[in-house]
């Protein structure tokens, strides 16, 4: 590991000072992704500002009738938060899909947000990859790219975002709020806070250096959400596809939707128009059948992850018809996936 300097803060305006006075500083939250990647040489910061103790752990009600997750709060916490198991059940169930109950207990809400890709070729520094060192180029274009994106990448960067936790976010509306270094804050819309590759795929965000995430908003919410994740086994895998619904209801009619696809781009990819097909329509399996026609239209796929694409419609069907309630849930918010193609690229697919 790379040697560095460590400084622990008590304070947001702690945290953002030290963080300001080191050349080449990175904030420690839970530590479960920041440090994996400092063990295996793909992150070298010159010094980790932890802000483990920064009281920015608090899950409270907001003035409009949200729920703002403080940047601390834990995944589990969050998860098991009572306002989110009533009102916001596809963000519990995104939570629960992912990880072990003991890296939930560690990671943060903040941390969830920035953790990295986990293409293979990112985690393995003997490979070329733009994202870790910019201009070297990506070995996974050429390589095994069974996990990796079917909308928004280019020839710079195909990899995906892993985190269930954000897709959920995003189909909630969430809001990303910031404590920006010199002063100042700023509020990120959920769908618009991670990137997509363009010419710096070395950017997962659009948060710029020594910006610390102080709390994310969800809007009041009175309908109905639900997360859905497919992957290679039961549990402890990240997704291969995953799909979260937020739906509203007027009656038996669709009144409001958002959709939002997981591991199949570099950020959770919004189904806009797909979204928009439902609204003011009864729930309907041919209708969902269509909807997730129209949200996969434009898909690229490469060369090996062509199965996202049916696998990616199936799922979305499935998960429109559990939330309006068609089809009962099938008691978990992950589904193993038994394919007839092989093994993923690498061995790093552990969720
Ligand atoms: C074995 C394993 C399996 C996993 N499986 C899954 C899975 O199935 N699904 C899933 O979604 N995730 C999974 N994860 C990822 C896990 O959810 C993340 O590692 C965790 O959420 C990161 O949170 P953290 O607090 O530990 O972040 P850290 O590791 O402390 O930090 C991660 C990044 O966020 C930055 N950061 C942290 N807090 C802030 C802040 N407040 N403001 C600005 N920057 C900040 C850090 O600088 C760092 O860049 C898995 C992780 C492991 C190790």
């Amino acid at each position: 590991m790379h040697p560095f300097r460590y400084n622990r803060a008590q304070t947001v305006e702690d945290a953002l000072q030290s963080f300001g006075k080191e050349p080449n500083a990175a904030f420690l939250a839970g530590g479960t992704s920041q440090l994996d990647l400092m063990k295996e040489d793909v992150l070298r910061p010159g010094a980790l500002i932890d802000i483990k103790r920064v009281p920015l752990s608090a899950i409270m009600a907001t003035k409009d009738g949200g729920l703002r997750l403080g940047a601390n709060a834990s995944n589990t916490a969050v998860a098991y938060h009572e306002q989110v198991q009533k009102r916001y059940v596809g963000l519990a169930e995104a939570i629960l899909a992912g990880a072990s109950p003991q890296i939930r207990n560690m990671a943060s809400t903040g941390g969830n947000l920035l953790q990295r890709t986990r293409c293979p070729y990112y985690r393995d520094t003997t490979q070329a990859c733009n994202k870790r060192e910019p201009g070297t180029g990506c070995a996974a274009l050429e390589g095994i790219n069974r996990v990796h994106a079917v909308f928004g990448a280019n020839e710079k960067c195909i990899a995906t975002h892993p985190s269930d936790m954000c897709v959920a976010l995003a189909a909630l509306n969430a809001v990303v709020q910031v404590q920006k270094p010199k002063g100042g804050t700023r509020s990120i819309p959920f769908a618009d806070f991670h990137r997509l590759p363009g010419d710096e795929p070395q950017r997962d965000t659009v948060l710029e250096p020594g910006e610390l995430i102080t709390s994310v908003d969800l809007p009041a919410f009175t309908g109905r959400s639900h997360y859905l994740k497919v992957r290679e086994r039961a549990s402890y895998a990240y997704a291969l596809v995953s799909v979260a619904i937020a739906l509203e209801m007027d009656g038996d009619t669709i009144k409001a939707a958002r959709i939002a696809l997981g591991s199949v781009a570099h950020k959770p990819w919004m189904a806009t128009d797909a979204a928009k097909e439902l609204v003011g329509k009864k729930p309907d399996a041919a209708l969902f059948r269509a909807a997730a026609e129209k949200a996969f239209e434009d898909a690229k796929p490469l060369q090996h992850n062509a199965y996202k694409i049916p696998l990616g419609k199936n799922t979305l069907v499935r998960a429109l018809m559990e939330t309006s309630g068609l089809m009962p849930l099938q008691g978990t918010a992950g589904t193993a996936f038994a394919s007839s193609a092989g093994g993923v690229a690498g061995d790093d697919i552990e969720g």
